[in-house]
């Protein structure tokens, strides 16, 4: 570490040219986010929207690093919080704050060495796929060196080492940043990390006792893991790294076995209030969740609002109907499955609904059939002409009704996103189009592009062209 490169927080020189980099500042609190942005920023900048007992907002500020600009975005106050509602809205705050950014400083403390919640927003990170440099902060003196060390591990490669109160490693960070601003200069993608490997990633949630850590048990073998390195499957603090054949093709796969999420939270949680809801985290890191439940007992509004957070995030889901070995008249069970399950998830009345015993392992063998099939479909693409040709068909065999005597048109759909599927129709009076008339339209997608299982979305709006009549 050197000191030589300062820190300017003036307007002169604009030798890298162009708009500055975007640089967000993203780790769990006390492990010095708010010090590097003063230190970067200066203090005069930072003290802006820094009202104590004010909601905090993030804060933005310019800053020089050497020759390149950069606009740094402070995180600190918007990863604590202490409620589920507002643990929620924060996090949501820290994840634009890295969509927004071209690429973030990932902030661990050395001396500290690697967390839990390092590891968790580690997860989070790597989950939005967007650059992120890694930054072993408090890195003066000895006391660091393993942490410095340990935080390979994290799998952002060689740590930033540096100390943001003493100003020590600044150049480190400017020569990490240096690839992001020539990147940027030359209009590219910025690089990216380079080993990011895609597992699909999955969720197992449920109320406690659904039986979730026996099946993530039944499904990867914990003896096996126990006696011996079974190849490709390997645990981490939130997840476990596995693979699974499905007979023509391997899908490496990540489970999130939220019971093992909350064991290892629960250390953390005593130091720096950790507040956080398992299932929600684990819904955010995953592509598709399977939302287990007790078969012998009835559902409960914790199973609801699962079910209503799973399909907010708009992730894929299987339902899982665990201890049907428990269960005594299996024929009336059965009846009464779908219907509970249509109630659980109104918004996606085909969910696959799978029945199985975790502890036998009995049936166990449909669910990752089922897993791997919503997450095609939450894939899906529709050709916009086949979308528009289905449009034709199904607004002339059921129209639009008529708001005030006239007729709501429904002039053109497109796919704009997938993960979930998102369809966005023009609409010359698009606030009239009253929501059953959209479920018709949602469900009529589901038919004609066998899209049965997964949230889709329709948006509504005006054509952008004030001259498009009615
Ligand atoms: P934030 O919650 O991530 O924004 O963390 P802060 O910037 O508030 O810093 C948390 C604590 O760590 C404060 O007491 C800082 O003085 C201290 N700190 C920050 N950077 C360093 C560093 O480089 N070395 C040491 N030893 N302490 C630091
Ligand atoms: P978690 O809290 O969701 O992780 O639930 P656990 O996996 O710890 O299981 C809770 C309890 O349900 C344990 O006593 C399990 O042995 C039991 N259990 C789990 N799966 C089954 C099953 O398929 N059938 C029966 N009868 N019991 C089960």
């Amino acid at each position: 570490m050197d000191e030589d490169l300062e820190v300017f927080d003036d307007e002169e020189d604009e030798a890298s040219g162009g708009r500055p980099l975007k640089v967000a500042i993203i780790g769990r609190p006390n492990v010095g986010k708010s010090t590097l942005f003063n230190r970067l920023v200066g203090k005069k900048l930072a003290l802006v929207d820094d009202r104590p007992g004010v909601t905090r907002d993030r804060r933005e500020g310019e800053a020089r690093l050497g020759d390149l600009n950069l606009i740094v975005i402070d995180t600190a106050g918007l990863e604590e919080a202490t409620e589920d509602a507002l643990e929620n809205r924060m996090r949501k705050g820290s994840e634009t704050a890295i969509d927004e950014a071209d690429v973030s400083l990932f902030l661990i403390d050395a001396r500290a060495g690697v967390t839990p919640a390092d590891e968790m927003w580690a997860e989070t990170l790597r989950v939005r796929s967007k650059p992120v440099i890694l930054v072993a902060n408090k890195a003066e003196g000895a006391a660091a060196d393993a942490g410095i060390y340990e935080s390979y591990a994290l799998g952002f490669g060689e740590p930033a080492a540096l100390s943001a109160e003493h100003g020590e490693g600044m150049s480190d960070l400017y020569q990490a940043l240096r690839p992001h601003a020539d990147a940027l200069a030359a209009g590219e993608a910025a690089p990216r990390d380079p080993d990011a490997l895609k597992p699909l990633r999955v969720a197992i949630v449920g109320r406690p006792n659904a039986g979730k850590s026996t099946l993530v048990n039944q499904m990867i073998g914990e003896e096996r893991m126990l006696t011996g390195p079974e190849a490709g499957i390997t645990r981490d603090a939130i997840g476990v790294n596995w693979s699974w054949d499905d007979g023509e093709r391997v899908w490496p796969i990540k489970l999130y076995d939220t019971a093992g999420m909350r064991k290892k939270a629960r250390v953390q949680e005593k130091l720096e209030k950790l507040s956080v809801s398992d299932s929600l985290r684990a819904i955010s890191f995953a592509e598709v969740v399977v939302l287990m439940f007790d078969a012998t007992q009835s559902f409960e509004k914790q199973d609801l609002q699962i079910a209503d957070l799973i399909v907010k995030e708009g992730r894929a889901v299987v339902l899982a109907a665990n201890k049907w070995d428990a269960v005594e008249d299996r024929d009336a069970a059965a009846k009464h499955l779908r219907e509970r399950a249509e109630r659980l998830l109104p918004q996606i009345p085909k969910a696959p609904l799978v029945r199985f015993s975790a502890l036998t392992g009995k049936g166990v063998e449909r669910l990752m059939p089922a897993v791997t099939s919503v997450y095609v479909d939450w894939n899906a693409k529709v050709k916009t002409s086949a979308l528009n040709d289905w449009l034709a068909d199904a607004t002339t065999r059921h129209p639009p009704p008529a708001v005030g005597g006239r007729r709501v048109r429904i002039r053109y759909i497109a796919q704009t996103k997938t993960r979930p599927p998102t369809f966005v129709a023009m609409c010359s009076r698009a606030a009239e189009l009253p929501d059953s008339y959209k479920r018709y339209l949602i469900n009529g997608i589901r038919e004609a592009f066998n899209i049965p299982a997964v949230p889709i979305r329709l948006i509504v709006k005006k054509p952008d062209n004030p001259y498009v009549k009615d």
